[in-house]
């Protein structure tokens, strides 16, 4: 047994900013829902072109996903370039290759600018094979992103898997050194606190429960209801990711809320930190039911994982320490004696073509869809959306992606079917 309070490592580490304080403004020009990476990464880049901006939050600053995740900035996206250029041809998949790369610069970008202190380090990610299956086909993606994007990874035989990670079951591994790592929860506030420095309006505990269409001195928009008031915004923009609500029924119907969790053990001895992660890097595995890990900077090993599928509550949160520790075991036999000192978990976005889609519904800008890969891309398609409504072109290689709703249209939000998935998915695992 775990006897630990269930709590998430990195608000230990972090000071939030305060939201605005005071009244609703009458009317702003535009209104994000949301105070996430997307949302705070928008109301940043909005602020900054002039527009008057508010962020609703039901919450507070970094409430979401975006202070619970494992911190690692990634490369690439969810689905294998494979799979990608066979639904979206290769012209597409290398815009979508691109944004990927670029999204990882933006957030430097923006550390940088905004002197975030969020230990940002360009430390690589490190994707282990649990099969000797898998690890045959990482030469063949290997080289087909080298010469479709001229991006060049690594791979690492088993007989030198030891340099990367101490642990002997993978078969392999596949390396990109420009991935990188961050604490979440910092770079969180530090997007608030760059939105509120650029002058954006933040307000917590600001859930909105219902957004239509109006007009203000003829100028057509839409009121927004929240739990502090009405505004009236001339444009919107849903970052609410895998806690979108009934606010927006017909986007809450696209996406299916999985909850992921996470350990972290007490701090550990440099020595034994150096021996299971000597490069220090973002480390995940081949599984679809996958394991992710890191140290974080204090030398905790960060162990997470689609444990329950069903979103956060105490119960998940438990049940799922258990089965991240004997994950955790079965990887790094080393750790059988260390204590767990936290366990958290927090909901991800997945729509069903498993892809990230940002554009416009029912008239309101939206972007969702991170399936676990938000940390850079919600930074980017926040700004990207932003300077968009602030004038710009619909410049990301999402729009014409299409959107599929539910099969058959058997999905009203409820995700009913999170147990079969993830059966489903545990068996694949088995025979793939
Ligand atoms: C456990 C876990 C581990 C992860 N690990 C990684 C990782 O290592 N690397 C990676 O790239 N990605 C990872 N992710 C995914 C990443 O965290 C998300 O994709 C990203 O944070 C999404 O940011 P967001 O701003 O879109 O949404 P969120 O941060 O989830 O913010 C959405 C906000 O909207 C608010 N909201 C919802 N409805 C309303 C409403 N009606 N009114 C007002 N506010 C509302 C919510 O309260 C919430 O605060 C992980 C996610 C989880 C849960």
């Amino acid at each position: 047994m775990l006897d630990f309070n269930p709590s998430n490592y990195w608000l230990d580490t972090v000071e939030m900013p305060a939201g605005t304080p005071g009244d609703l403004p009458k009317s702003v020009d535009v209104a994000v829902v949301g105070a996430g990476f997307t949302g705070l990464s928008a109301a940043r880049t909005l602020a900054k072109r002039g527009a008057k901006v508010a962020v609703f939050e039901t919450n507070t600053i970094g409430w979401g996903a975006s202070s619970r995740n494992g911190g690692m900035v990634l490369t690439g996206m969810k689905l294998g370039v494979e799979t990608l250029a066979d639904r979206y041809g290769m012209d597409a998949t290398r815009r979508m290759y691109a944004a990927s790369l670029a999204s990882i610069d933006l957030v430097e970008q923006l550390v940088s600018e905004e002197k975030i202190e969020c230990n940002f380090s360009r430390c690589g990610h490190l994707v282990v094979a649990c099969k000797q299956s898998h690890f045959d086909t990482y030469a063949r993606s290997v080289e087909v992103i080298a010469r479709e994007f001229n991006h060049q990874l690594r791979i690492v035989p088993r007989n030198q898997l030891r340099g990367e990670i101490g642990s002997d079951i993978y078969y392999g591994g596949i390396i990109d050194e420009v991935s990188a790592g961050l604490n979440p929860a910092r770079y969180v506030a530090g997007l608030g606190r760059a939105a509120i420095k650029a002058g954006a309006f933040i307000f917590e505990n600001a859930r909105v429960e219902r957004i239509e269409r109006n007009t203000s001195n003829g100028q057509p928009g839409f009121r927004l209801s929240t739990s502090r008031g009405g505004v009236f915004a001339h444009e919107v923009f849903i970052a609410t990711s895998g806690y979108t609500s009934d606010a927006t029924p017909a986007l809450q119907k696209k996406i299916i809320p999985i909850g992921s969790f996470i350990i972290a053990t007490e701090q550990l001895p440099e020595a034994l930190a150096d021996e299971l992660s000597p490069r220090n890097r973002m480390i995940y595995d081949s599984k679809h039911y996958l394991y992710y890990y890191r140290l974080t900077p204090d030398n905790r090993m960060l162990f997470g994982g689609r444990a329950a599928f069903f979103p956060e509550t105490s119960n998940t949160i438990r049940r799922s320490a258990e089965i991240l520790r004997r994950g955790m075991i079965g990887v790094y036999p080393q750790l059988r004696d260390v204590k767990v000192e936290y366990a958290w978990g927090g909901t991800l976005d997945f729509c069903f073509d498993t892809m990230p889609h940002a554009g416009r519904m029912d008239g309101m800008h939206y972007a969702v869809g991170y399936a676990g890969h938000g940390v850079a891309m919600a930074t980017y398609l926040g700004a990207k959306i932003a300077e968009q409504i602030s004038g710009g072109p619909e410049d990301n290689p999402y729009v014409n992606v299409p959107f599929p709703g539910a099969p058959l249209g058997l999905y009203n939000g409820r995700p009913w079917f999170l147990p079969f998935a993830g059966a489903y998915y545990k068996i694949l695992d088995w025979i793939s």
